[in-house]
């Protein structure tokens, strides 16, 4: 996966717009208001209140206008879809905003005491200033706001530097506080931009960080899986599906390990089938894979107490660890096999014992001790598979 380094224009672009409107719509409406009644207060007094609520009026509809434009414009997200539109209409409210200070100046200048008309110019720098510090994060917006309020004021001013022995004073001071706020505007504007794309690039990154996590998460399941896989293939012998050699000896350990903390009894039967080169000789060796699949069954269903396992040893001998076994029970257990055995019946004519596939088993049964190991025991039950062998075979001998 490729991602992004950098914050795109446009999604810098409608991000500005966003925090503008955000921001602006309560603190334009909120700032112009104040703005509006401090005006109202400065001069009901002076110009007819007929001239003034109309003006008032009027540029509380505009403001609700602009507001109501801003709230559509966040609600639709058309400042994402289309952003150019969204950010010139920004333009024309702050514009008309603007000029409606301008003209409400030129008119009062000429009809209101100077005082006013100085407190006024300070109500109109004081919106101004405070505007700064929120439409900056479209640097247009602002500087359209500027232009259309102190700017022509400041150059009405200088026109009329002779009506007033102050206007040619304000007209410059106006002139060089436009400079002013122009370039602050342009500092704030870019601190305010690389804080859009820090923050942008920073939730890239956590996501960037979310989705290689997940990956990861996902490549160790299968890895675990894998090696669950694994694990289950080495330990299960092919042609039964019992537990191998491998399997065996870890199992046993385990069990001597228990039984020796537990003081328990430990039970293990060594088990092998009688005459079966001769079956395989007779029969071939496909049947003879038969027959010890049969015998893995029969062996499962005569082991079914929990922590008892059944497993292939090799070639045709197997074994069966009995957990808490005494020797009594184990070789009740290996009575039980030989009788399943017996009733499998399965045929074998070169088997002098019957005709029929039988087993040996060699019996054990420990309480481990700090020395004993599994070869010893398997050892132990080796040695009776053997007797019972020796005996005549289809036995059960007890090591
Ligand atoms: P006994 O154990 O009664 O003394 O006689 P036996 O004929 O069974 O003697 P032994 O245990 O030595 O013979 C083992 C035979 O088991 C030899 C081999 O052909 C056969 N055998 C071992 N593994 C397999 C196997 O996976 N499939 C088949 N079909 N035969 C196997
Ligand atoms: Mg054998
Ligand atoms: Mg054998």
């Amino acid at each position: 996966m490729i991602y992004q380094r950098h914050i795109p224009g446009d999604e810098l672009f409608a991000a500005q717009l966003e925090a503008l409107m955000q921001n602006g719509r309560v603190a334009t409406l909120g700032a112009q208001l104040v703005g509006m009644l401090a005006t109202i207060a400065l001069f009901w007094q002076y110009v007819p209140l007929a001239v003034t609520l109309l003006w008032a009026a009027g540029f509380f509809i505009l403001l609700l206008l602009r507001s109501l434009q801003m709230s559509n414009a966040l609600v639709d997200r058309s400042y994402q879809t289309r952003p150019r539109r969204v950010f010139w209409q920004l333009l024309l409210g702050t514009a008309l905003t603007g000029a409606v200070w301008a003209v409400a100046y030129i008119y009062a200048a000429s009809r209101v005491p100077v005082t006013m008309q100085y407190m006024f110019l300070l109500v109109i720098v004081m919106i101004t200033a405070f505007s700064l510090g929120y439409s900056v994060m479209v640097r247009e917006y602002f500087v359209t706001y500027v232009f259309a309020s102190l700017w022509p004021i400041a150059w009405w001013s200088l026109v009329h530097y002779w009506d007033q022995s102050n206007n040619l004073l304000i007209g410059l001071l106006l002139l060089a506080f436009c400079a002013l706020l122009i370039s602050v505007s342009e500092r704030v504007y870019n601190s305010f931009r690389n804080m859009i794309s820090l923050n942008w690039e920073r939730e890239t990154m956590a996501q960037e960080l979310g989705d290689l996590t997940t990956s990861l998460r996902d490549r160790n399941r299968q890895l675990r899986d894998a090696r669950r896989q694994l694990t289950d293939l080495a330990n299960v012998d092919e042609l039964t599906g019992l537990g191998n050699r491998r399997l065996i000896n870890k199992v046993l350990q385990d069990e001597i390990n228990r039984a020796r903390r537990g003081s328990a009894f430990l039970a293990i039967i060594l088990l092998d089938v009688d005459y079966f080169k001769d079956y395989n000789d007779n029969y071939g060796h496909p049947a003879g894979d038969g027959v010890l699949k049969r015998l893995a069954d029969v062996m499962q269903r005569a082991t079914s107490r929990a922590g008892e396992m059944v497993g292939r040893y090799g070639g045709e001998e197997f074994i069966l660890i009995l957990p808490g076994a005494s020797t009594q029970d184990a070789v009740r257990t290996a009575e039980r096999l030989k009788e399943l055995v017996a009733v499998e019946g399965i045929p074998h004519e070169k088997s002098p014992l019957g005709g029929r596939i039988t087993v040996s088993q060699g019996v054990v049964s420990v309480t481990p001790d700090a020395e004993l190991t599994a070869a010893d025991i398997i050892k132990r039950a080796d040695n009776a598979l053997y007797q019972a062998k020796h005996d005549g075979r289809d036995m059960i001998c007890i090591g």
